[in-house]
């Protein structure tokens, strides 16, 4: 068994040591409940268990906490995808849930698994999430001051159960004032894959994800036979011509777990039941 999660990027000119330490710590403490929780229950439910915990935290960009768009509200988008099945479900730019990734994980079982904005969101009233803001104080306080993108990040994690299975949740509150309509990574094959060779989830600039498919590409390369440091140097290394900004974590079906990022740095936590490992 084994367990990496992520709270996105951190960013030194704009975030305090005392934000960055206090995500330190909570990184901490959500990957050893999470790798609890994974002795008893599947990768997929276990990924979709340690997000929530991660969307419920205010410090991070994703539930609770989220970044605020440019005409004042938030949109949140997550999804789930369980290597086994190979199936994917998300929401995206859905509104006034407390876990997206909880609506992702109810839409795995339909046949229409991702859907976005109104859809999204009517969905998960009919099923049950009540109305809830997301936003906070300290976001409302940035989005008035104008402070986009301080590095709040998005969340992450993968998981690989005793069952030898692979899933991996990734939940993002977006970029910050982005235009109404804008779709993040975090909801498509680019920012969140996963098959039975492989997981990833990544975070940064959406558009830059999206333009190197990040995450399809890794598990891709993984699944053909490259090792897992070299799948992501490769994928890392085709950001470079445009200056891409982006971070993933990984878990493979051996058990090898990865990170990289194209710039300093992305917070993230790793647990194999032996040593926690808490990075950024
Ligand atoms: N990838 C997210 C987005 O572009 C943002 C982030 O990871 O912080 O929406």
């Amino acid at each position: 068994m084994k367990i990496i999660i992520h709270g996105g990027f951190f960013s030194e000119s704009s975030t305090d040591i005392q934000t960055k330490t206090a995500k330190q710590e909570a990184l901490k403490a959500i990957v050893k409940q999470s790798y609890d929780y994974l002795k008893t229950h599947t990768a997929t439910e276990t990924v979709v268990y340690a997000v929530s915990l991660l969307e419920d935290d205010v410090l991070f960009n994703a539930g609770t906490g989220s970044q605020i768009q440019c005409d004042g509200q938030i949109r949140m988008s997550a999804a789930l995808m369980d290597g086994t099945t190979q199936k994917m479900s998300g929401v995206i730019n859905i509104q006034d849930v407390k876990n997206p990734i909880q609506v992702a994980e109810k839409l795995l079982p339909y046949d229409d698994r991702v859907l976005g904005g109104n859809g999204a969101t009517g969905f998960a009233r009919k099923n049950g999430f009540e109305t809830f803001s997301t936003e906070t104080p300290e976001r409302r306080a940035e989005f008035v001051k104008k402070l986009a993108a301080t590095g709040t990040g998005t969340v992450g994690c993968v998981a690989l159960d005793s069952g030898g299975k692979i899933a991996v949740a990734t939940s993002t509150g977006g970029k910050g004032f982005e235009m109404v309509g804008r779709i993040s990574d975090s909801a498509t094959v680019a920012g969140n894959y996963a098959n039975a060779h492989c997981g990833v989830s990544c975070t940064g600039v959406g558009e830059d994800i999206v333009s190197n498919a990040t995450a399809a590409k890794i598990v891709t390369r993984v699944t053909d036979g490259m090792p897992v440091a070299t799948a992501f140097e490769k994928t890392f290394a085709e950001l470079k011509p445009y200056d891409g900004f982006a971070g993933a974590i990984a878990i493979d079906a051996a058990g090898n777990m990865y990170h990289q990022d194209s710039h300093p740095s992305m917070v993230f936590a790793s647990f194999d039941g032996m040593d926690i490992e808490v990075f950024g």
